[in-house]
């Protein structure tokens, strides 16, 4: 059986910052690394629209200038705290959502040093700046990948944390750093392990654009539009119900608007922790690609590959702890309405370039 979880309200016990004066003669800053990339262009379009200004550091080393549209870019890298230190004494920002990060798997395990490097290295240098500058809240990118295979799913945040690749590793490490932190400095931190990110803003002005692009819905997307040679299919002998890995697809304007709540649950006296991010729900790779093939009305050339190194069978998010703790549910349910945004997203920016 495909786990599937009914999320149920819960009632919203974060305390909001409303009261504070969200104008543009007050703006109310919140540094983003990190914010030229995939997830973070989409959270600082959500934090603008909620009334905050982000502030984008990002070095465009994956990152794309045009996707900072919502405030200030501070172009430079995380490890160089100097640059940071001058960026939170110019902007004085309520918190830092940190996105920046390298995030191939499989580059990581050919390549562990540059993980360890960017991910672990950068966050050190940030989360010291911060410190030194007396910056406090810290929402930070972690990743169903520190669960490893998970002994039961769906997951809890109480699984054990064994990540099979150093991705995972570089993850699990960082979120030592703050509970380290936090202990030493009084860091607060609201931990997010996302699940599988997908799809794209529907206004399409914004989307996944990962050079090279490793990930299903996109990948299967290309093949459906003829940009690749069909879709690879890594692996349909899993112990599971189609025997095609089964993965939890979160949209990326949900990931963005837990964001904002995690911002808000820490400016409100908010203990820190660890949430994990998905909708509770299991999709297989077949059930992705039939997803894929309805919407763009193609039919995919599929080949079935060997499993691909350091899969899962089942990945699948427990969501009630950050329900109960940020008052966060997803809206976009619907594996069909996902990949149709990520498909309206595509076509228009294969259209333009
Ligand atoms: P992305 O590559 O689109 O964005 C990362 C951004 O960070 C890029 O703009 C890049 O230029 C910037 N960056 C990298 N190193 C930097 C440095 N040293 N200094 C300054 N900027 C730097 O990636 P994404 O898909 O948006 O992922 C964002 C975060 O979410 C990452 O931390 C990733 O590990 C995490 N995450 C992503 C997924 C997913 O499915 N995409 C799943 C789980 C977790
Ligand atoms: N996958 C696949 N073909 C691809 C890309 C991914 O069969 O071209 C499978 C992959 O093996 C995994 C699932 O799709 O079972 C989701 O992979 P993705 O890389 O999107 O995310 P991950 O779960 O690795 O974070």
């Amino acid at each position: 059986m495909i786990p599937q979880i009914n999320a149920f309200p819960i009632p919203y016990q974060v305390i909001k910052t409303d009261t504070m004066n969200k104008t543009q003669q007050n703006p109310v800053y919140i540094v983003v690394t990190g914010g030229a990339g995939y997830i973070g262009s989409h959270t600082c379009k959500a934090l603008s629209a909620a009334g905050y200004t982000p502030v984008v550091v990002d070095n465009l080393v994956s990152g794309h200038k045009d996707a900072v549209r919502w405030g200030p870019f501070e172009q430079g890298d995380v490890h160089d705290q100097g640059f940071l230190r001058q960026v939170f004494k110019t902007y004085n920002p309520i918190a830092v959502i940190h996105f920046a990060a390298f995030i191939e798997v499989g580059e990581s395990v050919s390549n562990p040093a540059k993980y360890f490097e960017n991910n672990v290295g950068g966050s050190l240098a940030l989360l010291s700046a911060m410190t030194e500058c007396g910056i406090k809240n810290i929402v930070f990118s972690s990743t169903c990948a520190v669960y490893g295979e998970p002994q039961t799913v769906p997951i809890q945040e109480t699984n054990p944390r064994h990540p099979l690749n150093p991705y995972g590793k570089t993850k699990f490490m960082v979120e030592l750093m703050l509970e380290d932190f936090s202990k030493a400095y009084g860091m607060n931190y609201v931990a997010l392990r996302y699940f599988n990110a997908c799809g794209a803003d529907p206004s399409a002005e914004i989307g996944e654009r990962h050079d090279p692009e490793t990930h299903l819905i996109p990948r299967a997307l290309m093949a459906a539009a003829g940009k690749a040679e069909g879709l690879h299919l890594f692996g349909d002998d899993y112990d599971t119900p189609d025997g095609t890995c089964v993965r939890d697809y979160i949209h990326v304007n949900d990931l963005a608007q837990a964001h904002i709540k995690g911002v808000e649950y820490l400016s409100g006296g908010g203990k820190s922790v660890c949430l994990n991010l998905g909708t509770g729900q299991g999709t297989s790779v077949k059930q992705v690609i039939a997803a894929v093939e309805n919407v763009t009305g193609k039919t995919l050339d599929v080949t079935i590959h060997p499993r691909r190194e350091g899969d899962a069978p089942i990945l699948v998010a427990q969501p009630l702890k950050v329900q109960e703790t940020l008052g966060f549910s997803t809206q976009w349910n619907d594996v069909g309405q996902i990949v149709a945004s990520a498909w309206a997203f595509h076509k228009k920016d294969w259209d333009e370039n």
